[in-house]
């Protein structure tokens, strides 16, 4: 199997890299994550104009419709400066795949141009105070008919973008009584501003420049129209639009893991010692190799997996592989970092800490390496684990 670029994809790659240089490099992401949950809405309009939102929307919507590898490319490229930007178009890619989906078309003919055009942006509302990974048994926002639509009440957490959003994506129980507890669950699109909607950011470890929040629900009004897909089918439905984002997640981690390898080249050639560049020093080079071998490794898997997707072929197994070692990889080749910086590694004048953790939260979110080593071993034919 090949898995060299084309020649479109690496001139798409130059196009985005050169981007990345003028409209957001280092330092400035370094600026802006010290803006805790304040989003760069002037970058977000800088990336609509160079039509990146545009890639997750299907063209007959006024989207480009990109194959994953290209997606994959631009995922890579823009977390290579700031991973906390960049998943602000992965959640708004996945929403509106949720929405092409399973959307009704005056919805789509209504949110998917805007989404294209990055005039919209949607954050995902999902986990809930009691759980993210047992989010069936966690889940308490319920929907209830009222006035000839819905009323939504209930809380969510960890909601990510959604103060730069103008909807939310909220999964809702609209059916308590339903058999089994994945049926009778509805997915909205909730309007931000809405009355009785709260938002509030929770101070976290990384990914600062996009805040992650807690979502407040009572009594918020949702009319029919902004149901998505199937009433009660809401579970299995977004689980069809989320199949793919392992294998972005994987790309973003591929980002850091550049970003790491960049920082440490640059580094450990000018920075001497004994009267020589620490680069000179054999258990140095070894740290870097360790980290180029990470790069390699998370690589293959994330451009496996994205190639497997584009065929059309079965990729469970092969995008929870990557995620998996990416996100373990990305962090270990941080903190590797780190430890080549010596104690610049530990200041917050430099990249490598941020890069540790925006990495760190990859081995949690959106599902914990635990939980994707059970899946792994699941589909290897072991039984589910308990
Ligand atoms: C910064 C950030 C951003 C996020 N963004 C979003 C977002 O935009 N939208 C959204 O809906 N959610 C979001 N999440 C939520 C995220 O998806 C959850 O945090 C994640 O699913 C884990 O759930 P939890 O935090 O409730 O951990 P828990 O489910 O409480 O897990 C606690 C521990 O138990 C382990 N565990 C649980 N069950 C098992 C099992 N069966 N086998 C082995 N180990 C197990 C876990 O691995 C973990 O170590 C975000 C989270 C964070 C931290």
């Amino acid at each position: 199997v090949d898995f060299e670029l084309t020649d479109e994809q690496r001139a798409f790659r130059q196009v985005v890299r050169d981007w990345v240089e003028r409209e957001c490099p280092k330092e400035l992401a370094r600026e802006l994550e010290a803006r805790e949950h304040e989003y760069p809405l002037e970058l977000w309009d800088k990336m609509a104009r160079a039509g990146f939102p545009a890639l997750g929307v299907a063209a007959e919507y006024g989207g480009q419709g990109a194959d994953m590898m290209t997606a994959v490319i631009l995922q890579r490229e823009l977390a290579r400066s700031l991973a906390g930007l960049t998943w602000m178009w992965g959640i708004s890619a996945f929403c509106a795949k949720a929405i092409w989906l399973h959307g009704s078309d005056a919805l789509k003919s209504r949110i998917l141009p805007e989404l294209a055009a990055g005039r919209l942006r949607i954050a995902m509302a999902v986990t809930e105070p009691d759980g993210g990974t047992d989010i069936l048994g966690a889940l308490r926002t319920r929907a209830e008919r009222r006035n000839g639509g819905w009323a939504l009440t209930g809380r969510k957490m960890w909601s990510t973008g959604a103060m730069a959003a103008q909807y939310l994506l909220v999964l809702a129980r609209s059916a308590p009584a339903a058999e089994k507890r994945s049926d009778g669950i509805s997915m909205f699109l909730v309007p931000n501003p809405s009355a009785g909607l709260q938002v509030a950011p929770i101070p976290k470890l990384g990914m600062r420049a996009l805040a992650s929040c807690s979502i407040f629900l009572d009594e918020v009004p949702v009319p029919d129209e902004l149901v998505v897909g199937t009433l009660h089918q809401g579970w299995h439905e977004i689980m069809t639009a989320i199949d793919a984002e392992r294998i972005l997640l994987a790309a973003l981690c591929c980002g850091i893991i550049d970003g790491v390898l960049e920082d440490a080249l640059q580094y450990t050639g000018q920075r001497h010692a004994f009267g020589r560049p620490v680069a000179q020093f054999q258990a140095v080079q070894h740290h870097v190799a360790n980290i180029a071998m990470v790069q390699h490794q998370a690589e293959l898997l994330t451009y496996r997996a994205a190639w497997l997707c584009e065929q059309g072929r079965p990729f469970g197994l092969e995008a929870d592989i990557a995620k998996v070692v990416a996100s373990d990889g990305a962090v270990r080749a941080a903190d590797t970092g780190i430890q080549l910086l010596g104690g610049m590694g530990y200041s917050l004048e430099t990249d490598m800490q941020r890069y540790w953790r925006d990495a760190r939260l990859f081995q949690i979110g959106p599902l914990t390496n635990e939980v994707t080593r059970n899946m792994i071993a699941q589909r290897l034919g072991m039984p589910r684990s308990r």
